[in-house]
């Protein structure tokens, strides 16, 4: 009957501490939802403007060849007056032709990456505004958990002291069990029978099993959700 009462205990302060987890409501999740959402934006946010950077420098180089590009296609229309031969004259045409589609090509080219830079400075913007808005939500929401722990502190610390004096007087093997059940059954792993029934899952017991737990002789599980039984005496 002592193993099974420390672990009645135990169930108890674990209870307690389960209410108190329970006045966080979801604040931690949405602290945690809230602080992946910025980590993400943080790091777009970079990758952006580190592809913007690249972007101006692509296009600087592209203008910069295209200036050359058309002086020297000046420079070539300007000298097609003087040749004199056809073949001269033919030799001369190819090679404007050829800066003129190199000229296009990279004309092209600049286009499409102004049209990324554009795509991006939108890009950049909207998530400028969406971290600001997200990081003022976080805060809030981590100041709401924070005085909701602060406000629980000292009942936690309480329990904690009182459980840690319990658990050293249960054998490990007990206690493994008590731990596997309570992670598979929300928290619970010892409930009292109530009405010839597990009070956990609410599964009828034989009037053998309720006997045993009368009299206190042994430790007791429930055949159908395993959790651990005992008597409470009215
Ligand atoms: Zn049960």
């Amino acid at each position: 009957m002592a193993k099974l009462f420390q672990l009645v205990k135990l169930q108890e302060i674990d209870n307690q501490l389960l209410e108190l987890d329970q006045l966080k409501g979801d604040l931690p999740l949405q602290v945690r939802k809230l602080t992946s959402r910025t980590d993400q934006l943080d790091k777009s946010i970079i990758i952006v403007k580190a592809r913007l950077k690249e972007i101006a420098v692509s296009i600087q180089r592209l203008q910069t060849l295209e200036l050359e590009r058309k002086t020297k296609t000046d420079k070539l229309q300007e000298q097609l007056y003087l040749v004199k031969t056809n073949r001269e004259y033919d030799a001369f045409m190819a090679e404007i032709d050829h800066l003129k589609s190199e000229i296009d090509i990279e004309e092209l080219q600049e286009l499409e990456l102004l049209e990324e830079k554009e795509r991006l400075e939108e890009q950049l913007k909207l998530e400028k505004l969406q971290i600001v808005e997200f990081s003022n939500e976080l805060n809030k929401q981590e100041k709401k958990l924070k005085k909701t722990i602060a406000g629980t502190e000292k009942e936690f610390e309480e329990l904690t002291e009182i459980r840690e004096t319990i658990v050293p007087e249960i054998n490990a093997r007990d206690l493994a069990v008590y731990d596997r059940i309570r992670k598979a059954r929300d928290g619970v792993a010892v409930v009292p029978i109530q009405n010839g029934a597990c009070s956990g899952c609410f599964a009828h017991l034989t009037s053998k099993t309720i006997m045993e737990a009368r009299s206190g002789q042994r430790l007791l599980t429930c055949s159908v959700c395993r959790r651990f039984l005992y008597w409470l005496e009215n």
